[in-house]
């Protein structure tokens, strides 16, 4: 083969989700100073990772060890930070005493596949891994794992680190995995904002390996959500277009039509309550409410408490919204996101953990 200088070239990219990787041959034997001298032969295959290599600026000073994992991709770490990372010597895989610190950084195996160590690493390192796009089940694999290495999840995954910010990034789709995983490891401020996906998702469906996983006291939190949720639409709903002065030709008796039929709409809508019901929904069924009135004035007073109703009805959301918009910001997540409704993070521990309802106007009946 071609002896050409391979010394400062990474191999192996660490690409998601095949967990396939581009196996390139080994450098040559003039590659001195590098844990690759252990293949010999020039058909070995090795993979280092494009993060964590030997030159890698992540600090001051040079990685010192190196990991191996399953699937021979190396890892070049430090191995202070992960013995403080860790309280149990990162799986027991670190030696008490740490070696002296040779020519060659001594490689330590790791029996786990290169995506999750991948994770993990990054975690510890306080360091994004979003740009190797780990599909979701690798992340909670290494969350999962993370218990094993010693690692303190809590500390791990607080709001202010990337490993947070990315898992909170799948929320949309996996929004029931990751409240349960949230949940698992009572992440009070994952499981939140995760929470106000969960308002279109049955309850009913929920099995029984999900409500194991999420305890009791965060499966409680959830069916809390939806009935709070569902309650207050009940109260948003409930008053009917506000009655107008009597006219010659629409008396109070009259208007009575109006809100016998506004009380059999609404509890349609009611007995059909979901946590997630649209303003367009709403309107919907409402509006037409107004095709058989005659008098413009009923029109108007069924015009206008449609649109409060409307208005009530987005505007529910708990009472301390600052955490969901500066994440909504950070994500860009504005649009796409639910309605603002999810665990109450200034009452965690309430019984219902809903939003509080304010209506700005009150109405006669
Ligand atoms: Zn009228």
């Amino acid at each position: 083969m071609d002896h050409i200088g391979w010394d400062n070239m990474m191999f192996g990219d660490i690409e998601y989700p095949s967990t396939q990787y581009d196996h390139l041959p080994t450098p040559p034997h003039s590659h001195d100073g590098s844990p690759l001298n252990d293949a010999e032969e020039d058909d070995t295959i090795v993979s280092i990772s494009t993060t964590f290599f030997a030159n890698a600026q992540h600090r001051q000073q040079p990685p010192d060890i190196v990991l191996l994992s399953t699937d021979s991709v190396y890892f070049h770490v430090h191995s202070d930070l992960l013995l403080n990372a860790s309280d149990n010597r990162f799986r027991g895989i670190l030696p008490m005493p740490m070696p002296e610190q040779g020519e060659e950084p001594p490689v330590f195996e790791v029996p786990e596949s290169s995506p999750v160590l991948n994770v993990i690493l990054h975690a510890i390192y306080d360091m994004s891994c979003a740009h190797y796009s780990p599909p979701f089940e690798i992340l909670v694999k290494a969350v999962d794992s993370m218990p094993m290495y010693g690692l303190n999840i809590k500390a791990t995954i607080q709001q202010s680190t990337p490993l947070f910010t990315l898992l909170l990034s799948h929320a949309p789709l996996f929004p029931l995995q990751l409240y349960a995983l949230a949940a698992h490891y009572d992440i009070f401020d994952l499981a939140a904002p995760t929470s106000s996906h969960l308002l279109a998702f049955p309850l009913s469906r929920l099995t029984d390996d999900v409500v194991e996983r999420m305890g009791a006291v965060y499966l409680k939190r959830l069916f809390f959500l939806h009935f709070g949720r569902a309650e207050a639409l009940k109260r948003v709903l409930g008053p009917p277009p506000h009655p107008h002065p009597p006219t010659p030709t629409c008396d109070f008796p009259s208007q009575k039509g109006l809100s016998r039929a506004w009380a059999l709409a609404t509890a349609y809508l009611a007995w059909d309550v979901r946590p997630d019901m649209s303003t367009h929904t709403l309107e919907s069924a409402l509006r037409p409410l107004a095709e058989h009135l005659s008098c413009d004035l009923c029109k108007n007073a069924l015009n206008d408490r449609v649109k409060n109703l409307v208005v009530q009805w987005s505007i529910v959301k708990p009472a301390n919204t600052s955490y969901s918009e500066q994440y909504d910001t950070r994500t860009s997540d504005r649009h796409h996101s639910p309605p603002h409704f999810r665990l109450s993070p200034k009452h965690p521990h309430t019984l219902t953990g809903v939003a509080t309802l304010s209506l700005s106007n009150r109405y006669p009946y």
